[in-house]
């Protein structure tokens, strides 16, 4: 009988029949949010291979961005003789498209901002070295120092409707386009109502929101002697763009080795004291430029343009393995092994 009791008594409670006080009024459960598939595309464009993973996007919208990354590359590509830059490069005067346009001043500004660091004039020089052919070699000096006469991007002026370089000198927009394609691409995504993905662009990665079930995306900086991670990064809603020493380089007859991110004041590859930059930042070309820049740069001067400008924030790999981070990814960036040193606004 006993046992009866303490039944029914249980019952009671857990049907809430035990309590005195009035029920509040029931509010209706939250819409559950439509669970969102996972689709994606991978495709080359700009020499890289692309993948785009887009939670709630079509077949249809993953086809359009991929065909708009087509689009962009044949107006860019210095390869394609058809191209705008091309038809710059080969000295015709050339009715830019909006997007080329567009790209072109935001390179020059950044080649302004960062008092040439970043040259997209450098062409001629990076061709000189191979890098665009990959049949490597390394030039002589007097080869360079004629190059050079050249390079220089103050020179480039893009008034009126008819684009026309000065006599000898060509352009390439390869430090800033794939940085521009994950703009272009996220854009469209976001168009599409599209609140969480992440694109691979040659190692550019943009994302969109964050992960599907709300939490940041996890992205790691590679070691750039190793297979191996430094570090990984938690963004949202952000750029993540890699210049690296060890992307794309040959060793030289002497042993040494070479590097596709040439110092525009020299014309030989930036070795500066860095091996690797991340930036982190809302618009990827942005960063991509200052990714390539702030290499050039190295540690101490592309510190004081941090302090001096912010708007992104930035992972330094120095050849000696010292990682260095920048104070706004101080609760971001979680190291791996290397411990890093974190750099604050003020020297
Ligand atoms: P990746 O193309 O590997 O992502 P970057 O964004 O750093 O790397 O761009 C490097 C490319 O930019 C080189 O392959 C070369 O074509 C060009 N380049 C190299 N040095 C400079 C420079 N100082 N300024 C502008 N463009 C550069
Ligand atoms: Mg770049």
């Amino acid at each position: 009988m006993k046992k009866i009791a303490l039944c029914l008594a249980v019952l009671l409670l857990l049907c809430g029949c035990g309590r005195t006080e009035p029920e509040p009024a029931a509010t209706p459960d939250p819409e559950p949010a439509p669970v969102q598939e996972e689709n994606s595309i991978s495709f080359l464009a700009m020499d890289t291979y692309m993948t785009v993973r887009a939670w709630g996007a079509d077949d249809d919208q993953l086809g359009a961005v991929r065909d708009a990354v087509y689009e962009l590359d044949e107006l860019l590509s210095v390869t394609a003789e058809t191209s705008e830059i091309a038809r710059l490069n080969a000295g015709d005067t050339v009715t830019l498209s909006e997007q080329t346009r567009t790209l072109l001043e935001k390179a020059l500004q950044l080649c302004e901002k960062t008092d040439g660091a970043l040259d997209i004039s450098l062409y001629p020089v990076v061709k000189a070295w191979g890098f665009t052919t990959s049949e490597y070699r390394i030039p002589h000096e007097t080869e360079i120092n004629e190059l050079l006469q050249n390079v220089g991007f103050r020179r480039i002026g893009l008034s009126g409707s008819g684009a026309i370089l000065p006599e000898g000198m060509e352009i390439d927009l390869g430090s800033i386009a794939k940085g521009y394609a994950g703009d272009l691409i996220a854009s469209m995504l976001r168009e599409d109502g599209v609140t969480s993905a992440i694109l691979d662009l040659g190692g550019n990665i943009h994302t969109v929101g964050a992960k599907p079930d709300g939490s940041p995306w996890r992205v790691g900086v590679r070691d750039p002697q190793s297979d191996g991670y430094l570090g990984v990064l938690s963004v949202e809603d952000k750029a993540v763009v890699t210049s690296g020493g060890y992307i794309r380089y040959f060793v030289g007859e002497d042993g040494e080795t070479y590097w596709h991110i040439i110092d525009p004041s020299t014309g030989y590859p930036a070795k500066n004291g860095l091996i690797s930059v991340t930036i982190v930042g809302d618009e990827g070309a942005v960063c991509d430029g200052l990714s390539t820049s702030l290499f050039v740069m190295g540690l101490d001067k592309a510190t004081d343009y941090w302090r001096q400008n912010g708007g992104f924030e930035a992972v330094f790999i120095t050849d000696d393995g010292q990682v260095y981070v920048t104070a706004g990814l101080q609760d971001t960036y979680e190291p791996r092994g290397a411990a890093c040193r974190v750099i604050g606004s003020k020297s």
